[in-house]
């Protein structure tokens, strides 16, 4: 067995764990695996081992690697920053996006969203930790936000994504995938996905209703941002 499939074993066993004390389904919850920095054999790797949903930040880094694994049957997220003039191409090449934090963002990729595509996954990100630094919505901003992505015609909304701060504190990543349930819950719009938890916090954001975990490392071990 590779070092890629113990470790999807690995993780699968703690997401049945964290959904068995929280007494939720496992099927509810989908297992990301954020291949950023990683090359495309360990994709190929990963998907020899059962996995099929990727997410990548870096655009061309990603358009690369699909073109190598047009072969496979991937189904790929777009998780990264997204600057507003890139939009064409995640539009075009992705069946998901979990960082869209404004409307301009979403207009365009409704846009830009391929006619004979079915309509693009949207996450709209919140940052639920307030720090400046890090992308994402405000609580404040979401309502908004939110009402005005739902009518776009080419984007299917689904739910809300989030990166707190991180901590090894359980309680302060549970209270901030709690936050981002509460805010889901308060829009009263017709959602089903929360995309939170990554491999050092899964088992909180399991407990508060995760339904995409995103996992990098624990999959595919340390990044090396000196040699993507
Ligand atoms: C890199 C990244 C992840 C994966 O993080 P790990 O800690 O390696 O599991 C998840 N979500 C986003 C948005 C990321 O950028």
């Amino acid at each position: 067995m590779s070092t890629i499939a113990e470790n999807i074993a690995k993780v699968g066993a703690r997401i049945r764990e964290a959904a068995q004390a929280s007494q939720r389904d496992c099927a509810a919850i989908g297992l990301l695996a954020v291949s950023k920095t990683k090359p495309a054999e360990a994709v190929r790797q990963a998907h020899a081992a059962g996995l099929s949903d990727f997410g990548e930040n870096y655009l061309q880094e990603a358009l690369d690697k699909q073109a190598e694994l047009s072969d496979l049957p991937l189904c790929w997220h777009f998780i990264g920053p997204i600057q507003s003039n890139k939009t064409r191409p995640i539009a075009e090449h992705f069946a998901w996006v979990h960082s869209v934090d404004r409307l301009k963002v979403a207009e365009r990729l409704s846009a830009q969203r391929p006619a004979q595509l079915p309509p693009l996954n949207i996450c709209l990100q919140v940052n639920v930790s307030g720090e400046a630094s890090k992308s994402g919505c405000t609580p404040q901003q979401l309502p908004a936000l939110a009402q005005a992505v739902s009518q776009l015609p080419n984007l299917k909304l689904r739910g809300l994504m989030t990166i707190p701060q991180p901590t090894e504190d359980l309680a302060t990543q549970h209270a901030a995938f709690a936050r981002l349930r509460q805010l889901q819950d308060s829009l009263n719009l017709d959602l089903d996905t929360l995309s939170m938890g990554m491999s050092h916090d899964l088992e909180a954001a399991i407990a508060e209703g995760a339904t995409w975990v995103r996992i990098g490392t624990a999959l595919f071990g340390a990044r090396d941002y000196a040699q993507p």
